[in-house]
């Protein structure tokens, strides 16, 4: 199955109740990786550069080996950019293939917030990728989570001038690790969701990590499609790293890196597993679609001329990827 369009994937994810795993990378092993989990579960997938890992991956080689994967993949499998903290960043991402990208002026004044998305959204239009926007603040030791959550009137306002496709909303989510349970604001979700009714948006639920299962659940069901992991991937990567060294005493310097590497590999797809169970995308992909099936190409930038598209029939038929189950 080829690279899909981030949005492709989102309906299929409102149709059918489930939320999509939008998995940070961290280097240019884990897409293989990650993608393979998600074939072995039948999942969709989103693999997410979170516009941090420049130094260490830059987005045309992040995108190229995503891409190759992705052909290969029984899967749909979208790439993200996570963060974009300017409108170079986005539109480097989008020249780069990225089938989404998001642009995150939830620091700005809302007014530039909203002038800046809208370009983002122009750049993101212009590639054919969807744009993900920010309003209010997601929680963090400096931000105040009760605060900062997302107001549902002024959501409706950015929706519609910005025309985004996707609305990262702040209603009791956090980055990192979470003090205690966390408490999200569902009447508020359920408020933001009345109050886009009008607008072919979708919503997403940043800081994934630690939600308890139920409580992302309630979470699709008023709305949430796709769902952001990175702290629980680390996590267990850091884990498995220090299992690793622990259990080769025999190495005093030496140490066998492939080896290493793939313990922590094998970590990240434990990882992945669990959040594709918690988000209800586990069996909701069938056996690769027959290649006749398979629609035509898509100008997804210079890079990635042959890459073929979602059908764009998918609306009226339900995913191709619906076909075997
Ligand atoms: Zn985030």
């Amino acid at each position: 199955m080829p690279l899909c369009k981030t949005l492709e994937i989102l309906q299929d994810c409102e149709r059918r109740n489930y939320a999509v795993g939008a998995f940070n990378i961290n280097g240019l092993d884990q897409p293989q990786y990650l993608i393979k989990q998600a074939e072995k579960l039948g999942s969709p997938i989103i693999m997410v550069e979170p516009g941090v890992m420049e130094p260490y991956v830059n987005f045309e080689d992040f995108a190229l080996v995503t891409a190759r994967a992705a052909k290969q993949a029984s899967v749909p499998v979208g790439i993200h950019l996570s963060h974009g903290l300017d409108l170079e960043q986005v539109e480097r991402a989008c020249k780069a293939g990225f089938t989404s990208v998001m642009y995150d002026g939830s620091k700005l004044p809302y007014e530039e917030n909203v002038r800046n998305t809208r370009i983002a959204v122009e750049i993101g239009r212009k590639f054919g990728a969807a744009v993900e926007g920010e309003l209010g603040a997601l929680g963090s030791s400096f931000v105040d989570i009760k605060e900062s959550m997302t107001d549902p009137d002024q959501a409706r306002d950015f929706v519609a001038r910005t025309g985004i496709d996707i609305l990262a909303v702040a209603v009791g989510n956090a980055h990192g690790f979470y003090k205690g349970t966390p408490q999200l604001d569902f009447q508020r979700l359920a408020e933001i969701r009345r109050a886009l009714t009008a607008y072919n948006c979708h919503l997403t639920l940043h800081g994934g990590t630690g939600i308890p299962a139920d409580h992302i659940q309630r979470s699709i069901q008023l709305g949430i499609s796709k769902v952001c992991i990175y702290t629980e991937m680390c996590h267990v990567g850091k884990k498995n790293v220090k299992e690793y060294i622990m259990q080769h005493p025999e190495y005093t310097g030496n140490f066998d890196i492939p080896e290493m590497i793939k313990s922590v590999m094998d970590g990240f797809a434990s990882a992945e597993a669990e959040c594709m169970n918690m988000f209800l995308s586990t069996g909701k992909c069938g056996a690769p679609a027959a290649a006749d099936a398979i629609p035509q190409n898509t100008d997804l930038g210079p890079e990635y001329p042959s890459l073929p598209a979602m059908n764009p029939s998918y609306h009226s038929t339900g995913g191709y990827w619906d076909k075997n189950l």
